[in-house]
């Protein structure tokens, strides 16, 4: 399991409705393309941290067969492919327990960002901030 962390802990967390819309549209990415251009690696994982300034990614791949590095390019994949996702998958009151708590506007300006601003893979990330 590996930590994609999007936010700094404990300052700008993502707002619970974002958190909810990105981890539908990384869902769909996974699903959709993501295995085509990826068959090195089984992410079968992306869930959200419960502090919000992340996901969890999970893989089965065994330890240590994956750089860190290689991680972080599926990740940036993952962001092309869900940027590409216009309208969010799976957010009616049939298919999601929440269907009215997303910011499909809001989780797409946090990818653009992600995209922006790059992925830096971290061996030994920093101690999180008293
Ligand atoms: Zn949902």
């Amino acid at each position: 399991m590996y930590d994609f962390r999007v936010r700094t802990p404990n300052t700008q967390l993502l707002t619970p409705k974002v958190t909810h819309s990105l981890e539908h549209l990384f869902a769909v990415a996974l699903r959709d393309d993501f295995e085509e251009h990826h068959r090195d690696l089984s992410v079968i994982d992306v869930s959200p941290m419960g502090c919000r300034t992340g996901f969890y990614v999970t893989v089965l791949n065994s330890r240590g067969t994956l750089p860190l590095g290689r991680i972080a390019a599926s990740m940036r994949s993952m962001l092309d492919i869900a940027l590409e996702i216009e309208s969010l998958p799976g957010a009616r009151r049939e298919t999601c327990g929440a269907f009215e708590e997303h910011d499909l506007v809001g989780a797409r300006s946090e990818i653009r960002r992600l995209v922006g601003e790059g992925i830096a893979p971290l061996d030994n990330p920093p101690h999180l901030a008293p």
